[in-house]
């Protein structure tokens, strides 16, 4: 499958024996997106690998600038799937991460650490503040926020808030559905369908907690052990399914790497092996197929479904009745990437509006977008460039009237 938690807790940082991998043929050099951007070396994977192999041989200090190259990477993984030398560089750059995060500036730190290892956590105090903010979207108190700060996705009107989302759905084998941290509030349709795409398979479809993060953004920016404590509270919860069904491509590729992240813990390790191997990102499931009548659907590839996983929702949309069409622009990173919109803005913005002309020029009506931070991304990307395309998830198409 191609994914790994890549990091040895007994020293957070990139193994040597990743690192010595690379022999800076160049040949990842034209995948990267930041490369292509910026033309720089600093922001290319060799460059970043040889930053890496410095600190490694203590050449070069922790820095700000070693931070800097660390922090423009997306941890797309184009690097990677286009390396022929194997080098696992998502494993790299998440080690990398969390190697570097002592040595940042202490607001800066103590800011990411409140977020990322205290509030992700904590699943009350993550679906509280969800629903603050969706309750002060849909009252349109978002308004009074400088347009920068403000989300960029519709807000959902009371009504749509106050439809339920079934806890459980249909018959045969029990398959747990991850309900994530913010998904239930901010995607509560793609929530929906995701349970009657799930039962379409065969399933009784079983939703965990509300607000219970999978730690996949922690594990992405440098917070291991924050990461490792949310696997631990989300394994009774997934156990209890014949498969764990995950509908965002960054977290169903975090959840199959649980066996690795835990590996070490006497108490989890079998457990968390366990649920990895359950793991099934929506995508991949085959419900009956049912011609809907889609028409062409333009499909845009998440990176951690092309990447990390290798795979793709194509044969589920034609047996759906969709034309899929593809993007002509080599399935680069749409900009979305965790919280890197936030935090390198500018690059960001550049990828979002290539992402979106790439969309517009398929002539599709629609996009199908399987993970929800790209789905924001794009549906603001195509807003700036005046595209009607409308986003959609694939279990939204495939069960519209959930
Ligand atoms: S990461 Fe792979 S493709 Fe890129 S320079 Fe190193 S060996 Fe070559
Ligand atoms: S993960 Fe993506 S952005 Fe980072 S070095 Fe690799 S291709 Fe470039």
């Amino acid at each position: 499958m191609g994914v790994s938690a890549g990091w040895d807790p007994g020293r957070p940082a990139p193994a040597e024996e990743d690192v010595v991998k690379c022999v800076s043929c160049g040949l990842c050099l034209p995948h990267c997106p930041t490369f292509r951007l910026t033309g720089r070396e600093t922001a290319s994977p060799r460059g970043r690998i040889a930053a890496m192999r410095a600190v490694e041989e203590g050449f070069v200090q922790l820095d700000e600038s070693f931070a800097t190259m660390m922090d423009e990477c997306l941890a797309c993984r184009a690097c990677e799937a286009a390396c022929p030398s194997g080098v696992p560089f998502g494993r790299m750059i998440e080690a990398a991460r969390a190697q570097v995060e002592p040595t940042r500036p202490a607001p800066a730190r103590g800011l990411r650490r409140a977020g990322l290892a205290w509030v992700l956590p904590r699943p009350r105090l993550v679906a509280t503040a969800g629903w603050a903010l969706a309750i002060a979207r849909a009252l349109r108190l978002d308004r009074l926020a400088p347009a920068a700060q403000r989300a960029s996705t519709p807000p959902a009107s009371i009504a749509e808030l106050r439809r339920p989302i079934p806890d459980t759905l249909g018959t045969g084998p029990v398959a747990t559905v991850l309900a994530g941290c913010v998904m239930d509030v901010a995607f509560r349709p793609v929530q929906r369908a995701t349970m009657r795409v799930v039962a379409d398979a065969g399933y009784t479809a079983l939703r965990t907690r509300a607000g219970g993060c999978c730690g996949a953004l922690a594990m992405h920016y440098g917070h291991p052990e924050a990461a490792r404590a949310m696997a631990r509270a989300r394994i009774p919860e997934m156990e209890a399914g014949e498969i764990v069904v995950v509908n965002g491509s960054g977290c169903s590729a975090h959840v199959k790497t649980y066996g690795e992240l835990l590996g070490d813990d006497p108490v989890w390790a079998e457990r968390a092996e366990l649920v990895a191997a359950r793991a099934r990102d929506l995508i991949e499931l085959s419900p009956p197929p049912r011609d809907r009548g889609l028409g062409d659907v333009a499909v845009h590839d998440a990176c951690h479904h092309l990447h990390a996983q290798r795979i793709e929702p194509r044969a589920m949309l034609r047996d759906a009745g969709a034309r899929c069409v593809d993007l002509g622009d080599g399935g680069r990173c749409c900009g979305a990437a965790g919280l890197y919109s936030v935090l390198q803005p500018a690059l960001s913005a550049d990828l979002r509006r290539q992402k979106a002309e790439a969309i517009a020029a398929t002539g599709a009506p629609v996009v199908a977008v399987a993970n929800s931070g790209c789905a924001i991304q794009i549906a603001a990307g195509l807003r700036e460039i005046g595209s009607p395309v409308r986003v959609a998830h694939p279990a939204e198409l495939l069960a519209p009237d959930a």
